[in-house]
């Protein structure tokens, strides 16, 4: 018996959402751990520059423009990676919008647009990935969760419910399609400082209300979540399957 492996070398791992925030560091670690990386959004520009970043550190990535809100764009995108590596190992489903709204205030265009983003662009790309993956008998998919996936969060009312549905989808996807090697896991995090938080996060009275709830004292940063990826990722975690990690600091454990 071996010593739990991390290792990704000769793995291709595709992340979306990588243009800044989470996504930018998981793609970066990703890199760091061996994987040949695809980082993918909708600025091209931001990631040209994790590309160049990535290189610099010595890693292997390249770009991929993809808006997951389109489905054609989503096979469009997994059919150019293909051509491209032939393969897909690993898919961190990460995209992800983070508006906040008083319920009695939600639009249809605000509901449609985080469900479209968060959930059904979510499950589109695990379903193209999936088949991928299915064909070649071997995967890993991790879904960007959130804490507010299993507490509520006030003013938050369309974002905990994309989270809640995303860990619903992942253990259904886990049930199937873990016996054919492709385990699907979520990583759930508490508050992490990135563009999209940074605001409410500089709030005194958010950020001391946040705080609170938070055992450990701290709200977490990118790496953190990074982490908790490349453990689901790696040879080390094909056990795990179904599961939704918390990264919160111990703020679900009240
Ligand atoms: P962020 O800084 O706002 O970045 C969001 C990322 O999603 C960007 O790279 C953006 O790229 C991409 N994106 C948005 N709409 C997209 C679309 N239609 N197609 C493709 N990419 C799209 O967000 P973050 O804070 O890093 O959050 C990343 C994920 O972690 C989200 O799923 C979020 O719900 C989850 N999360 C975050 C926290 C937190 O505190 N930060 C906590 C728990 C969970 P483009 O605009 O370039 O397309």
């Amino acid at each position: 018996m071996t010593f739990p492996q991390f290792d990704l070398q000769g793995q291709v791992a595709l992340v979306t959402g990588a243009s800044r925030g989470i996504g930018y560091d998981v793609a970066r670690a990703l890199a760091h751990a061996g994987a040949q990386v695809i980082v993918a959004a909708r600025d091209t520009d931001a990631l040209s520059q994790l590309v160049e970043r990535i290189h610099a550190e010595g890693g292997k990535a390249t770009a991929l423009e993809l808006d997951v809100a389109s489905l054609s764009s989503i096979q469009d995108g997994v059919a150019h990676v293909l051509e491209q590596f032939g393969k897909i190992d690993v898919l961190v489903n990460n995209a992800g919008l983070g508006f906040n709204h008083a319920a009695v205030a939600v639009t249809e265009q605000d509901w449609d647009e985080m469900m479209n983003v968060n959930l059904k662009g979510a499950f589109f790309m695990a379903q193209a990935c999936g088949r991928v993956m299915l064909q070649h008998g071997y995967g890993r998919i991790i879904n960007m969760s959130s804490q507010a996936s299993v507490v509520g969060i006030a003013d938050h009312v369309v974002y905990c419910t994309t989270k809640g549905g995303m860990n619903q989808m992942t253990k259904v996807l886990a049930l199937e399609w873990g016996g054919q090697g492709v385990t699907v896991n979520a990583v759930a995090p508490t508050f992490i400082r990135t563009p999209g938080t940074s605001e409410r996060l500089d709030r005194p009275e958010f950020i001391e209300n946040v705080l609170a709830q938070i055992p450990v004292g701290q709200v977490g940063d990118t790496m953190d979540v990074a982490a908790a990826v490349i453990y689901l990722a790696s040879p080390a975690g094909k056990l795990v399957n179904g599961h939704v990690l918390l990264v919160d600091g111990g703020w679900t454990a009240h």
